[in-house]
């Protein structure tokens, strides 16, 4: 386990001194935002800390049912009252990102708060705005960290179903329920204490995962059927879906998520691309297996950034253009990295 002690004597003292401590997770907020954010939550709150969340935006449904997401304020709702948590808080944890723009609408009034600000954090590269940089890149998911965090700083076990509810949706998200990402033993002796601590894992998984609407998987089978294709010599797959496909589909945001993934079941491919027409841009997504670098990829052709196997990325044209700018780039890309294993 990486020392975490270098941390959790400042962060333990940051906690029993603030007044009003403020947690955000990222824009579009993930599985792993939300559990570690709620997570954190409950811990602090059972210490008697007072303790607020904010999202910059929506929470996705399949999250909703979470302890405590309904005490989440998102800011582009309630601006007046976001605005009053970022001004009143002493001290801003930020959770799951190492970008201040992921903070969205919200960037500039988290910027000049006075707070004291952490970022906790697994991504590479992480940038420099924050008082308290907790930046692991070794753990599986933000959850993960979390947990051996509060482990430390609590000097046992946190104990508390909602808790360890929250923790396990972070650690199956990010991990895509253990098929990949950084997960290890340590990961899984976790979540073996999240399960002894009585947490419904069938429950759970049910609820994240069987939740399709029957527009979301048509357009799954339509995106396999019509929107792949198959690049042998460069071990490439990649789907694209235009506004026009989205919209006869009912598609609704996080409909197309997981559709990245699944071309790296056939066999022989080791990178796939997903790109999403949006108003004025394309939204793309990587995968990889082993050690292609989807992230390195990602941050020189398409500005983006991300983990090894798992990143995204945009490109400000359209999206003839852009696949043709990506078969450009990859083809560059994957001799270089043939020649680097030779
Ligand atoms: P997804 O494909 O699920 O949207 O994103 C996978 C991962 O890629 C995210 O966890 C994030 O780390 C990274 N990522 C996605 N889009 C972007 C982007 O536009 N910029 C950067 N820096 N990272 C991104
Ligand atoms: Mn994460």
């Amino acid at each position: 386990m990486a020392d975490l002690s270098k941390y959790t004597k400042e962060l333990a003292k940051l906690f029993s001194t603030s007044e009003n401590i403020l947690l955000i997770s990222h824009i579009n907020p993930d599985g792993d935002a939300i559990g570690s954010q709620i997570a954190l939550y409950h811990y602090l709150k059972s210490k008697g800390r007072n303790v607020a969340m904010m999202a910059p935006n929506n929470l996705q449904e399949f999250l909703k049912w979470m302890d405590g997401a309904d005490k989440i304020e998102v800011f582009i709702r309630h601006r007046e009252r976001c605005k009053r948590l970022i001004e009143g808080a002493d001290l801003i944890v930020m959770l799951d990102f190492n970008q201040p723009d992921r903070l969205g609408e919200a960037e500039s009034l988290v910027k000049n708060s006075k707070a004291v600000k952490v970022v906790i954090d697994h991504h590479l590269d992480p940038h420099d705005f924050a008082d308290l940089l907790i930046s692991e890149s070794s753990k599986c998911s933000t959850s993960e960290l979390i947990h051996d965090l509060v482990t430390e700083m609590n000097g046992e076990h946190f104990r508390n179903i909602s808790y360890a509810e929250a923790l396990y949706v972070g650690i199956i998200t990010d991990t895509g329920n253990f098929e990949h990402g950084t997960y290890t033993g340590a990961t899984l002796r976790m979540v073996a204490d999240m399960i002894d601590t009585g947490i419904n894992k069938e429950k759970i998984l049910d609820l994240i995962y069987n939740n399709f609407s029957v527009s979301r998987m048509r357009l799954q089978g339509f995106a396999l059927n019509q929107r792949m294709t198959i690049i042998p010599d460069f071990q490439t797959a990649y789907i694209y879906l235009t506004r026009n496909d989205l919209a006869s589909y009912n598609y609704i945001k996080g409909d197309s998520e997981g559709f990245v993934n699944l071309p790296l079941s056939i066999e022989g491919i080791i990178f796939t691309a997903l790109f999403i027409e949006k108003e004025g841009f394309i939204k793309l997504s990587f995968r990889s297996k082993g050690d292609f670098p989807s992230n390195r990829f990602a941050s020189r052709y398409f500005s983006g950034g991300g983990h090894m196997n798992a990143s995204g990325g945009d490109h400000h044209d359209t999206l003839e253009n852009t696949i043709t700018y990506f078969l450009k780039s990859l083809k560059e890309f994957y001799q270089e990295y043939q020649q680097k294993d030779q």
